[in-house]
């Protein structure tokens, strides 16, 4: 058989099926599913799907068609003919579909569709008779396609750039309309009648001559052929290109066609159309969950023009309590949706969003995708699935994201404050979670100002996918208009943002940048606050706080995790309170606590004096006579995180940073130093000048201040071992790891270990003791340490890669000067992402596995781990369990992500999860 570009659906049977994603696009793929797999054979109506490689195609061969595929195109119209008894272009019966996208991905909104393809001057009476006479609904359909049509393929296909956002075909049509309702005296859209609106079809192809010099085509087929057109190239519209590079989605993927008959919503009062989900998406809640209208089309639905009606008691909310539900109005057609949706979530077992339509009593389903849902759902379903089982442990596992799983780390409006607040206006709960920040009212405005480091809101009438970008750069979003289902909502719960809709208590002038609720006027730049859970706008700035503390899920669900993985999760802590943190989100251990930081910020006066005295000292006396003093608040320090961290192991790094960073700067504290060392200032400000240097970071740090002054590693060390001593005298079990920064060569260790070797000893002697558990390492970070690893593991007993450091001196770029020319190098495509954010696999990836390679040929038992920053990024983590690192350490908040990214790689890419060593995917 030739190759086939067209795939049929309809009438119980398919050509395709879920499996074909790729090559039908998601809603493609869903739409064969429903209409032909024997589980399913609902009443989708008969269409076609056209192949993402006629996309792939259509772009590399000059926006041109493969040949064979008109033919194909006919073959299928002439099948859906038969099923609906109607002919495409036929005056008596005609039959009209629909022309949507649908790539592999879902991209809600971000390309083009066209309605009523089919409808010409000769079919109008053909359809006038099929609705049983009903003259204005047919010219209602009639100047949708012509907007629609015109906007879509003969301004935005055809390339033609309106000079503003007012002088586009779209708007001026709307503009049109507007002025014929104004002169009326009409309210609304629906008080339109059938001779207006033929009048303003009539207005509205004048205008079209007009302004893009062409005529409205009244050929079916030309119809057909421009929609299909259209959507190919909305494949490289503005939107959706911005919405693929956020969401990553590679630009070869194309996107497929679908061609599928009308059915109308909007054929009067027995006609409906809406949108429902298998199970809330707001909350995971196990309930059928949606929206809906009588008489009306779904754009009207997601556009968010009319508040929609509930589908069921479940589904009311403040909002819509008073309108009919569709399980009162139509209580036949609403159980036989209601049968639908099991069964559809029974096939496919995800939460599916699910859009139908009635016409004149009759149910058809639409479209069938996994349905969108923010992070506290996500884990509710999967947990929930998981009880019901319906998914296996694995599944419920990848079935939450690591970003997801994040959204349960941001704040939520602090309770206590909350409980006083007046609440300004009140909308529907689309996106979860607190936000506050500054008023803004136009997407640009919110890209510009989030790049200033400002927190916004992004407040809009409703939002449409040109917003997109400003979406993502405000911290939450409010919209006055739109339903649950609105483009808003649909965005947000995506991204699990925090966003309200539909919050008809706010009065926007978009022009005169102001906002009205409860009589009060905010204006762009006055602060608001959100709360997304429950759909409250407050105003001015309201106190934060983390949401986990409220939500019992998390811990059963990241104990399903912790049950699948083979990657172990510490956490980097500096302090006993960060610590503890870090132990309450499950980490198993510190991997890297910075000693330096005791020196930074509250309650670091007394021991930072004591430093800089150290610092400043001439000889090996004073220098020793500042450490003896030092020795204390050290020791303490080191002392209450191990005992934070009872029988979990610690790394404790030497110091690391420049001395020069603790120099002090001011008057009055080198005064005081100067007394103290009983030195004159002009010595004192020689001593700090002779510790300047051109090029700190490869300077005097880490283990060369080892090398240079043994007594301050000595002094370190020794705390250590006292600290750790003490705590198993009071019946604690710390298990230190000394970890020492900054290494080339061996030798620098066997120098630093030495000094180990006779503090240990002379610390057992002081306490009588005869061991104590403990390990003696390093950092991998200067890329000569990770090529000689097979001479470095032959002492180090265990190696901590520092990818922060690894990544900038391999690069050679400087970690605090990256921003002067990264974003270049993102915006060239030189770089496909910051470096320091996620592991350069190629490169740095390269090194690490060369190290461990070597590193466990000397010392098969060596125990490996990373403590740069890159440990709680998902993507790094998943490439620390194909190396076969033992654990990756991550700030704090970042423990529950890395438990969850470690779940996933071991799902991923494990056969058999407890196996050492993992096949790396890291070279295709
Ligand atoms: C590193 O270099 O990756 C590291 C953890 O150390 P620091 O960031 O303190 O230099
Ligand atoms: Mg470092």
């Amino acid at each position: 058989m030739a190759h086939r570009y067209v795939y049929f659906f309809g009438g119980g049977k398919a050509d395709g099926r879920e499996g074909l994603k790729d090559l039908l696009g998601g809603k493609g793929a869903n739409l064969a599913e429903m209409a032909g797999h024997s589980d399913l054979k609902l009443p989708v109506p008969p269409g076609f799907t056209i192949t993402t490689e006629v996309c792939t195609y259509f772009y590399k061969n000059r926006r041109t068609y493969p040949k064979g595929l008109k033919q194909e195109v006919n073959a299928s119209l002439k099948k859906i003919e038969k099923l609906m008894g109607r002919v495409f272009g036929d005056s008596n019966n005609p039959l009209l579909v629909s022309v949507r996208s649908g790539a592999r991905r879902s991209m809600p909104g971000m390309m083009e569709t066209v309605l009523n393809v089919g409808l010409t001057a000769s079919t109008i009476p053909g359809l006038i008779k099929q609705s049983g006479g009903n003259e204005r609904f047919v010219y209602d359909a009639y100047r949708r396609l012509i907007m629609m049509y015109s906007d879509v393929v003969m301004e935005k296909a055809a390339g033609i750039e309106p000079k503003d956002d007012e002088s586009g075909i779209r708007k001026q049509l709307e503009k049109i309309m507007s002025q014929v309702k104004r002169e009326k005296g009409y309210a609304g859209d629906t008080d339109l009648t059938a001779v207006d609106l033929k009048m303003l079809c009539k207005l509205f192809k004048d205008k079209i001559r007009e302004l893009l010099g062409k005529e409205f085509p009244d050929d079916p087929s030309e119809q057909l052929w421009g929609g299909i057109g259209a959507v190919f190239s909305s494949w490289n519209g503005k939107r959706a290109v911005s919405y693929r590079r956020i969401e990553r989605i590679p630009d070869e993927w194309g996107t497929a066609v679908n061609v599928q008959t009308m059915v109308f919503g909007n054929m009067g009062v027995d006609s409906a159309t809406g949108v429902a989900f298998t199970r809330n998406p707001g909350n995971g809640e196990s309930a059928f969950y949606g929206e809906y209208l009588i008489n009306a089309q779904g754009e009207d639905v997601v556009a968010g023009i009319r508040t929609p009606a509930p589908i069921n008691e479940y589904s009311k909310s403040e909002h819509n309590k008073d309108l009919i539900t569709l399980e009162k109005a139509m209580p036949p057609l609403y159980r036989e949706l209601f049968e639908y949706q099991q069964r559809l979530e029974k096939h496919y077992r995800d939460m599916q969003d699910i859009e139908f339509t009635i016409e004149k009593g009759r149910l058809f389903m639409l479209q069938c995708r996994v349905g969108k849902r923010n992070g506290p759902a996500a884990m509710k379903i999967a947990v929930d699935m998981l009880k019901e089982k319906l998914i296996d442990k694995r599944t419920a596992v990848m079935r939450v994201t690591p970003s997801q799983l994040d959204e349960l780390l941001h704040p939520i409006i602090n309770p206590k404050t909350e409980i006083g607040q007046k609440v300004l206006a009140k909308g529907l709960p689309a996106g979860p979670g607190g936000a506050s920040g500054q008023i803004v009212f136009s997407a640009n405005v919110a890209v510009e100002w989030n790049k200033q480091g400002k927190k916004v809101i992004l407040v809009r009438e409703e939002t449409n996918p040109e917003d997109v970008e400003g979406m993502r750069a405000a911290q939450a979003i409010l919209t006055a208009r739109g339903g649950m289902t609105s483009h808003a909502a649909l965005v947000a719960r995506g991204w699990g943002k925090c966003c309200i809709v539909g919050c008809g208590g706010v009065h926007i002038d978009a022009k005169k940048k102001e906002m009205t609720a409860d009589g009060k006027v905010f204006r762009e730049g006055d602060w608001i606050t959100l709360n997304g859970t429950k759909g409250n706008v407050y105003a001015g700035e309201l106190p934060m706080m983390d949401a986990v503390e409220e939500n019992t899920l998390f811990n059963d669900f990241l104990m399903l995790c912790d049950s699948l993985r083979n990657l172990g999760v510490r956490t980097n802590a500096d302090t006993p309170e960060d610590a503890r943190k870090g132990r309450q989100f499950g980490a198993e251990g510190i991997g890297l606590f910075r000693t330096e930081h005791m020196f930074y910020g509250k309650g670091s006066e007394e021991p930072l004096f004591r430093l800089r005295k150290m610092i400043m000292s001439k000889t090996e006396p004073e220098r020793r006579r500042a450490l003896n003093e030092l020795f204390p608040y050290v020791k303490k320090d080191i002392k209450g995180t191990l005992e934070a961290m009872d029988g979990f192991p610690v790394v404790i790094r030497l110091l690391d940073p420049p001395l020069h960073e603790f120099v002090p700067r001011g008057e009055g504290k080198l005064e005081q130093l100067a007394a103290d060392l009983q030195v004159s200032m002009t010595e004192l400000a020689k001593r700090a000048e002779n510790l300047h240097e051109s090029n700190p970071m490869m300077g005097h740090r880490g283990v060369r201040l080892g090398i240079t002054y043994p007594e301050v590693s000595e002094m370190q060390i020794r705390a250590v071992f006292e600290a750790a001593a003490e705590l198993i005298q009071d019946g604690k079990r710390p298990y230190p790891e000394i970890m020492i920064p900054v290494v080339s060569d061996v030798k620098e260790l066997h120098h630093q270990f030495a000094i180990a070797k006779k503090v240990y000893g002379e610390v057992l002697d002081k306490y009588g003791m005869k061991k104590m558990k403990h390990l003696m390492g390093t950092m991998i970070e200067i890329p000569r340490a990770a090529l000689l690893s097979n001479q470095i593991a032959v002492v180090a007993q265990f190696f901590s890669f520092g990818t922060n450091d690894l990544t900038q001196m391999s690069f050679g770029f400087s970690r605090d000067d990256i921003g002067g020319f990264l974003p270049d190098y993102l915006a060239k495509g030189i770089l496909p992402e910051d470096p320091f954010q996620s592991i350069d696999q190629e490169g740095i990836g390269e090194l690490i596995e060369i190290s461990i390679k070597r590193g466990r040929a000397t010392r098969p038992g060596l125990e490996i781990g990373i403590c740069g920053e890159h440990g709680g990024d998902p993507r790094s983590v998943e490439f620390c369990h194909c190396a076969g690192m033992d654990y990756v350490s991550c700030s704090p908040f970042r423990v529950p992500i890395a438990r969850l990214a470690a779940a996933q790689a071991a799902i991923r890419y494990t056969k058999r999860v407890k196996t050492r060593r993992n096949k790396s995917p890291r070279r295709k």
